[in-house]
This record gives structure tokens, sequence and C-alpha cells, in this order.
């Protein structure tokens, strides 16, 4: 007897910030609801497959310079561009990682390659970059995945380092806040019932080169179990790395949380734990689905972006409150 099937969902993110103030909403949106078309694609088609919709959903965010991940992504302190990407199969618990690899388009397809052709992981720094290699991957300059908003910041670094700012760890920060919580990351159900996760990020302004954040570390970047659901999430890495946040969701869901409360539970957790004494506070944000497709999106601030296809109905909005809906 034919196994009973799915029906496929899968929910797109470009990320946190701490405010809505932006003045590319419309080119976010459409690069958003790109990315949730072409993983629904993959969906509703024959070889419905979750890892392949959600790394090619964050694939087309890659090449989208509105976003931090691939190219657009932000600068360390040496204003180099560095990256973390991962992903996950809910139905092996197989996942993939790169951490602080450089020149690569599309660091997905990376980690996803090293989910499938190794025994690891997670891959880190220049030994990413020889893996790549091998696998055929090519390597770009890094001038083609700066954006002009990366080249403002290279500008701004130079400028600091000119009036003797450079070794000023706080000021450094400040001077990038608003440029690089643009994660990337998708989560999918398929047709077969299986569920995935990826993230990519181009990480925090302004970190320490070798910095590893979140978005490479199953558990924290994101997580997908058949048996319960799947997530993708954002904000300051250190601070969801801290709670492991992604593992956090899969254990609401476990308890019978709906996916949105899971997602809400999750981000309290984090600030209730860490107790942020900044006037901002902390900075956390995800999506989540659960086994069944329902989905879970909240974020600790006002602003992240998404998009979801369900039933053939595609939802997007800058913040979780705030969404419009379309037929596709
Ligand atoms: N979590 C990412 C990092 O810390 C940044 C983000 O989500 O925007 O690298």
């Amino acid at each position: 007897m034919a196994e009973k099937m799915a029906r496929p969902v899968i929910v797109v993110h470009g990320g946190a910030d701490f405010t809505v103030q932006i003045d590319n909403k419309q080119a976010i949106v459409d690069g958003l609801c790109k990315a949730a078309r072409r993983g629904y694609e993959i969906l509703q088609s024959e070889d419905s497959n979750a890892v392949r919709a959600v790394v090619e959903a964050v694939s087309v965010l890659e090449d989208d310079e509105n976003f931090n991940a691939g190219r657009g992504s932000t600068l360390n302190r040496d204003g180099k561009i560095q990256t973390d990407a991962m992903v996950m199969n809910g139905k092996n618990l197989k996942c993939g990682g790169v951490s602080a690899v450089m020149n690569i388009a599309n660091p997905v397809y990376l980690a996803e390659q090293v989910m499938e052709k190794t025994n690891h992981c997670l891959l880190t720094a220049q030994y990413a970059n020889d893996f790549a290699k091998k696998v055929g991957m090519e390597t770009v300059d890094m001038e083609t995945l700066m954006s002009p908003r990366s080249r403002r910041l290279l500008e701004s670094i130079s400028i600091a380092r000119e009036e003797g700012r450079v070794n000023d760890a706080k000021k450094e920060t400040v001077l990038g806040k608003d440029t690089g919580k643009d994660t990337v990351g998708a989560i999918a159900l398929d047709k077969n019932g299986n569920l995935a996760c990826a993230t990519s990020t181009g990480g925090l302004s302004l970190a320490l080169p070798g910095r590893v954040g979140d978005s490479a570390l199953p558990g924290c970047g994101g997580y997908a179990d058949n048996h319960f659901g799947a997530c993708s999430t954002t904000g300051i890495g250190e601070d969801i790395m801290r709670v492991n946040m992604a593992t956090r969701a899969m254990y609401y869901l476990e308890q019978g949380q709906s996916a949105q409360d899971a997602a809400v539970n999750s981000v309290q957790y984090l600030v209730d734990r860490l107790k942020p004494s900044d006037s901002k506070g902390c900075l956390a944000g995800l999506i989540v689905i659960d086994k069944q497709g329902n989905i879970g999106i909240h974020c600790s601030h006002d602003f992240l972006c998404f998009a979801s296809i369900k039933n053939g109905k595609i939802q997007y909005g800058i913040n979780p409150d705030e969404f419009e809906s379309t037929g596709l």
C-alpha cells in the first residue's frame, strides 16, 4: 500500500535585526519569495526532497546581495569575507557544515558536500577550502562577493584605522552594527514526510578573523529531525550558541508544544537565561516547522524577514506579526 504523502511546506528567512527601518524592503521580500518558490518547486516535484529544497532555497539567497550570506556577506575585522553554513537531513540526522571559509560563492553547497561526501559534520577555514577544491567547487575572488554595503563598510574600516580606532573592539562593533545580521535560512517538509534545514551567513560584521558563529553548528544555527521538526535560527551567534537555541526548539516540540509556541519559548528562554543588560538586549529569532508542517516564526525584536509556502499559498513579510499572502 502506498504511504500517505505529506503536504510540502517551505519557510525561508533573511535574518533578524534590531529594527525594521530598512530602505530596500521590496528587494528583500522579492528575494525571499524567489527562494521559497525555488525550494517549493523541488518539494512539489516527483523527487520531492527536503534537503535539496533547503539547499537550493538558501543558494538563491546567497546569490542575492541584499542578504548577509554568500554574495553580500559582511566583513570581518580584517576587511575580509568569511562565511559559515550548515545543512541537516532530518531523516538520518546527517549534517554538514563549513566555518570561516573564504572565496566560496555558495557555502551551503559546500556544507552539503561535507554532509554527502565525508564522514564529518564540520570542516573549517582553509581546510574547508582545500576540500572545496577536491570536490571541484569553484573559488571566486573576494571582490565578486562584495556588495555596495560591504564596500561602504570597508571604507568605514579604513577610516577607523586612520583614526586609530582599529583596536577598539567596542567602537568597531558599533561601526558594523547594522550591517551584519541578515543571515539566511530555510526549513522544509517534503512529500515523503522528511524534514531538513539549512543556514548560511557572512557572520557578524567586524568579528575577529576565525570567529565561528552559530550558523555552521547543528543545534545552534539549525536542526532537523523527522521525529519532531526543523528550524533555522538567526541573531547574535554567541547568544544562540550559549543556549543551543535550535536544540531547544526541538525539545519544546518533543514536549508537545505547537511550532509557534516552540519558537516563542526558545527565544524567551535565551532572553531569560542571558538577561541582557544592554538596552537593546539579545537578538535572536528562528523559523520552525513541526513534523505535520505547522509553522512557527518568532524574533526577540521587530525584524525577522521571511517567506513561506504551504497549501499553494505564499506568505511573506519583514516582521512575523505583519505579513501578506498571495497565491503562488
Ligand atoms: N547568527 C549569525 C552569526 O552570529 C548572524 C545572524 O544570524 O544574522 O554569525
